[in-house]
C-alpha cells in the first residue's frame, strides 16, 4: 500500500454539457468526500467556469485537459496556462494519449507543456503509456522511459507540484484494465526512472496514478499495489455516482492516508 495521498481524477474528455456539470458538482458537494484523498476533475475547457462556480470552497480541484507550451500568441484553438488560472484551475493534463494521437503531439512537445504548466503555477499531470503493439513487441519499458525523460526534461523545479499518470493505451476505454501486477511493474519502472533523473527523494514522494478502465470494482485491488497512488478515470468518471464510489473506496482503505508531501 502506498503511503502517498491518493489522487482521484476524472477526465471527462469531450463529454457532458453545462447542465450535467452543474448537477455533477452538486453531487460531489453533497457527497461527503473522505479527507485522505485528493480529488480533481478535468472538464472540457468551456465548462471550467461552471466547475469554478460549483466547486468553489470545496476540497475538489479542477484542471485543463491540455495546455499550450507558449504563454500567449497566435495559436488558434489552444489554451494558455494563464487562461486556466483565470478559472482557478490548479492542474493540467499533459500528453494524454488521445491528444498524442489526435494532434500528433511529440514527446518533446509534451515536455514543453509540462514545463509551461509548472512554471505558470499549475500542477502538470504527465501522461505516459505504451500502445498494444509496443507491449507486444516487448518495448514497454523503453517507451515509458523515453516519454518520461522527454516529459520532465524542462522541469526546472521538480520538487512536488506535479504528478505522473501511467495509462496503457490498450486499456483506455476498452474495459480491459491492466492487472494490478502489470500496472505495478510499470509504476515501479517509472518511479525508478524518476529517481534516476531527479533523485530518490523526489521519486519517493511523487504520485503516480494509473488510468485505463478503472471502475469501482477494480480500484481497490489496484490501489493495494505499492507504487499506485490513485487513478485517472475516464468512462467511470462521467457519472458522479460511480466516481464517488471510487473516491470512497480509495479513501477508506486502511493506510491510504499518508504523507501528503508531493
Ligand atoms: C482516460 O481517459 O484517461 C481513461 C483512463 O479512460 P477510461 O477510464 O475510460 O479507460
Amino acid at each position: 500500500m502506498s503511503r502517498r495521498t491518493p489522487i482521484l481524477a476524472a477526465n471527462w474528455k469531450m463529454n457532458l454539457r453545462r447542465d450535467d456539470a452543474v448537477a455533477y458538482c452538486r453531487k460531489l458537494c453533497d457527497g461527503q468526500l473522505p479527507d485522505n484523498v485528493e480529488v480533481v476533475v478535468f472538464p472540457p475547457f468551456p465548462l471550467l467556469a461552471t466547475l469554478a462556480a460549483g466547486l468553489q470552497s470545496t476540497a475538489v480541484a479542477w484542471g485543463g485537459q491540455d495546455v499550450h507550451p507558449e504563454a500567449s500568441g497566435a495559436h488558434t484553438g489552444d489554451t494558455a496556462a494563464a487562461n486556466l488560472l483565470d478559472f482557478d484551475a490548479s492542474w493540467a493534463l499533459c500528453g494524454h494519449s488521445e491528444r498524442r494521437a489526435d494532434h500528433d503531439e511529440s514527446d518533446a512537445w509534451v515536455g514543453r507543456k509540462v514545463a509551461a504548466a509548472r512554471s505558470a503555477g499549475l500542477a502538470p499531470m504527465l501522461c505516459v503509456g505504451e500502445s498494444e503493439a509496443e507491449r507486444e513487441a516487448g518495448t514497454t519499458s523503453v517507451v515509458l522511459s523515453r516519454q518520461l525523460a522527454a516529459g520532465i526534461s524542462g522541469l526546472t523545479d521538480p520538487e512536488g507540484g506535479w504528478a505522473l499518470a501511467y495509462e496503457p493505451v490498450w486499456a483506455i476505454g476498452t474495459g480491459r484494465s491492466a492487472t494490478p501486477a502489470l500496472a505495478q511493474e510499470a509504476h515501479a519502472h517509472l518511479r525508478a526512472q524518476v529517481a534516476a533523473h531527479l533523485g530518490s527523494d523526489i521519486a519517493g514522494a511523487l504520485r503516480i496514478v494509473y488510468g485505463g478502465s478503472v471502475k469501482p470494482a477494480n480500484c481497490e485491488e489496484l490501489l493495494r499495489e505499492t507504487d499506485i497512488d490513485g487513478f485517472l478515470v475516464g468512462g467511470a468518471g462521467l457519472d458522479p455516482g460511480s466516481f464517488l464510489d471510487i473516491i470512497r473506496r480509495c479513501g477508506t482503505q486502511e493506510g491510504a492516508a499518508g504523507d501528503p508531501s508531493a
